[in-house]
């Protein structure tokens, strides 16, 4: 996920505080009332699940109960991990980035173990510099598109979700999808933090919620677990806090065409 540091480009919006608590999100009248397909609906016809990932945890938070769904069902699942996430604590002279870098692959790699089913979730990791996507955007959607094939499922971060990396990701993935002709679907992240709960309509169109099973919630979560550096207790300011894992301890997520 990793929080925006400073020096980024903080114009619209700003990530800042704790962000919208889940209680809101829990009550916001756009969000319940999108449409709810199932997660076999979702899943029909798709050959491979690729989640195109900005920094390890996006993918899990993203889209880790339709991965779960997936491996259920015997689907092979991709991740393509763009950054390591190793400037996430860059003030912090305990976390240097080489160090940081070893820990989040690893937890990458536990966390979707548990979100394994019959076959296991490949991973490449891209190392393209946490923090710096959108300065390598040609170079990045050469990468990306070189992990696709025809007719894969591709999901990634919204491109209006708030965050550089998240964007840049994005825009990077939805022109590698083209090329080689891949569908894509994005999901927020960060915008379950500054979106507004009670706005009069959906801030995106089109978007709908897949319902996850309880097997599938409860996998997401010991995947969210193997975060360890990100969550309470690994960090004195983790990015992954109790009231940030709420908001993706959903029984359902949201997908944006
Ligand atoms: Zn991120």
């Amino acid at each position: 996920m990793d929080a925006v540091a400073e020096g980024r480009d903080r114009a619209k919006p700003t990530i800042v505080g704790d962000g919208q608590h889940e209680g809101a999100w829990r009550v916001s009248a756009w969000l319940q009332a999108l449409p709810r397909i199932t997660a076999d609906a979702c899943l029909a016809g798709v050959a491979r699940l690729v989640v195109v990932s900005p920094h390890p945890d996006d993918e899990v938070l993203g889209c880790g109960g339709l991965m779960a769904e997936a491996g259920l069902r015997g689907l092979p699942v991709h991740v393509v991990s763009v950054t390591d996430g190793e400037a996430c604590y860059a003030d912090d002279p305990r976390w240097p980035p080489a160090h940081t870098r070893a820990v989040r692959r690893a937890e990458l790699r536990a966390a979707l173990n548990v979100l394994s089913g019959k076959v296991p979730v490949t991973v490449a990791t891209l190392d393209l510099g946490d923090g710096r996507i959108g300065a390598g955007q040609l170079a990045l959607v050469a990468r990306i598109a070189g992990e696709l094939r025809t007719g894969d499922r591709v999901l990634t971060t919204w491109r209006h979700d708030g965050h550089p990396d998240h964007e840049a990701t994005a825009r990077a993935t939805a022109d590698a999808a083209g090329r080689v002709g891949a569908s894509l679907q994005e999901f927020p992240v960060w915008g379950w933090h500054w979106l507004d709960p009670t706005a009069a309509s959906p801030p995106f169109a089109d978007a709908y919620a897949v319902r996850l099973s309880a097997q599938a919630v409860a996998s997401k979560a010991r995947a969210l677990d193997c975060f360890v550096s990100q969550r309470a207790g690994g960090h004195a300011t983790p990015i992954l806090p109790p009231h940030v894992i709420a908001r993706f301890s959903r029984d359902f997520e949201v997908l944006l065409p």
